[in-house]
């Protein structure tokens, strides 16, 4: 029989946009209703931010583990060769995001708020159905997330069993491409592409731009590049994928090479990773009379500061609302619009959002880089700090990759506007980088602050110090 329920705020979606939103508002005393189609978590916990990471984790164990079975660890560990089950693998990784899914829901249920599932579609800007069901609100928070680009020549296989496969899919093989082609050397083809490298497939990159993570300073990934030469991993950039033809059970891909030649390469897999487009079509968004951001082909939603669309009542945050499209900004969104729907005074104006490469080495970027900054026509001056003159690096294999700290200052103030860093496993240094622009902290007050030791963390204190031209453990 079917229902119609009514609430003060109403959320779309339970990616970290909007099941952050709706914990919050239930904290709030707020009447909620969640509606989601797939599991708890969206795209983040389910097939996004967690299950990569479960993967990139493996890869690097099992990558660990070869080296020692090679006999060639420099600690003078040995071991016999490594048996790789993969499907034991996912089976792990599938575990995580169960595990959080199902917090995700205690925590929905702890908090009040009424989880509805199925596919909303909005009549008018305050109603929609779910099914048989119509939901009506004060309130409606827009959090539907993101997919996959698809290139015209390159359509994704159905059900992820023919050769071209979008991230989802690469999070749930079966087995270990012999052969993969990454096209798209951003974010998600660099991490996924160095797991499966590591995982033992022989991985190209097909990048359209002429470097590999193309959003990040060449200082910030030439370590990469660096790790991708050592490990046999072809990439062609100024390259462009054409076309896949399967014959006699492998597949070849055509792509347009930096000179302008058509190149066929044979492989088993081909994982497209060449950017997300938000969720728009097919939930009566042209219902709700919203307006759109024109740049970029009008695919985002527009919003203001406080995350309000052109219609009164109704918010969107998240990859809907455009770059970055990462999990932190639209969870930040989503606390801000429902404490600004219960009566608080909240806009959206951080001094940074991190932005954290999981590659082999990581990558963290918070605030302006020095280019940024010469565009900007700041008078700034700048501290750099490398792995190799740090003791714990030295013993976690942090400097093995090479890299450093580097962080950037107002020439007159020494107050900090950019922090950026490449390193194994530094991407835990984040906070402390984000948490100084937001708190605007001086190069005086990160040099200042006593750092504990041996910890990567020494290396942000001494880059303030080398800014203030008097660093330790450097010349
Ligand atoms: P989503 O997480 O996309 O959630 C949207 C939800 O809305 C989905 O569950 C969908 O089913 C639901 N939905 C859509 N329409 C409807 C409807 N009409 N009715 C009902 N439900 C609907 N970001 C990071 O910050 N760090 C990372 O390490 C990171 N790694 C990533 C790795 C991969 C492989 C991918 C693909 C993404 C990664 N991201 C990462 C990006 C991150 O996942 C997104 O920025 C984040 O999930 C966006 O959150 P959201 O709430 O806006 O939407
Ligand atoms: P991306 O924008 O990071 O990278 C896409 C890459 O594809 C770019 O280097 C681009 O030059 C290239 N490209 C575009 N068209 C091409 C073509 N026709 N042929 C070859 N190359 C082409 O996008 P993504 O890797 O798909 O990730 C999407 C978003 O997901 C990211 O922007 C990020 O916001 C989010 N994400 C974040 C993390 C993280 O925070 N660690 C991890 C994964 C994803």
């Amino acid at each position: 029989m079917s229902e119609h329920l009514t609430c003060e705020v109403l959320v779309v979606g339970s990616g970290p946009g909007g099941y952050v939103a709706a914990i919050r508002a239930g904290q709030l005393g707020l009447d909620t209703i969640l509606v989601e189609d797939g599991k708890l978590g969206g795209t983040c916990l389910i097939r996004g931010c967690i299950p990569s990471k479960a993967l990139i984790e493996a890869a690097e164990k099992y990558e660990q583990a070869i080296t020692n079975a090679k006999g060639s660890s420099e600690i003078g560990l040995s071991a016999d060769s490594p048996i790789l089950d993969f499907k034991k693998t996912i089976a792990w990784k599938d575990g995580i995001t169960e595990k959080l899914s199902s917090g995700v829901a205690g925590l929905l249920k702890a908090a009040g708020v009424r989880v509805v599932s199925g596919w909303a579609v909005f009549e008018n800007a305050k109603t929609c159905l779910v099914g048989d069901d119509k939901i009506t609100a004060t309130n409606v928070i827009l959090a539907t997330g993101s997919k996959s680009v698809a290139l015209k020549g390159l359509p994704f296989s159905k059900n992820g069993k023919g050769p071209v496969i979008s991230s989802t899919e690469a999070l749930d093989l079966s087995e270990v491409p012999k052969k993969l082609v990454v096209v798209g050397a951003g974010y998600i083809g660099m991490e996924l592409g160095i797991a499966y490298r590591k995982l033992g497939a022989e991985v190209t990159f097909i990048e359209a731009a002429k470097t590999i993570l193309p959003g990040f300073d060449k200082q910030l990934s030439a370590p990469v590049s660096k790790w991708l030469r050592d490990h046999d991993v072809d990439v062609q950039t100024n390259s462009f994928a054409q076309s896949v033809s399967a014959k006699g059970g492998t597949h070849t891909l055509t792509y347009t090479d930096k000179d302008g030649k058509d190149v066929k390469l044979s492989c088993h897999k081909v994982l497209v990773t060449v950017g997300r487009i938000p969720n728009t079509q097919g939930w009566g968004l042209e219902n709700m009379a919203i307006d759109m951001v024109p740049e970029n082909n009008g695919i985002f939603i527009k919003v203001d500061d406080k995350c309000r669309t052109a219609m009164r009542g109704v918010y969107a945050i998240g990859d809907l609302v455009g770059e970055p499209m990462l999990a932190h900004k639209a969870s930040a969104q989503g606390e801000m619009v429902a404490e600004i729907i219960a009566g608080k005074k909240r806009s959206f104006q951080p001094a940074a959002i991190p932005a954290v490469c999981f590659t082999d080495p990581e990558i963290v970027s918070v605030g302006v880089t020095p280019a940024e900054a010469k565009d900007k026509g700041l008078a700034f001056t700048q501290g750099k700090f490398r792995w190799a003159a740090n003791g714990r690096a030295l013993t976690t294999g942090t400097a093995e990759g090479g890299g450093f700290v580097r962080i950037l200052a107002l020439k007159d103030t020494g107050r900090i506007i950019g922090i950026q860093a490449v390193g194994r496993h530094i991407s835990e240094l984040s906070g402390e980088f984000v948490l100084a622009i937001e708190m605007n902290a001086t190069l005086q007050d990160i040099a200042g602050t006593i750092h504990a030791h041996p910890t990567l963390s020494e290396a942000t204190m001494e880059a303030a110090l080398s800014a203030l031209g008097h660093p330790i453990h450097s010349v």
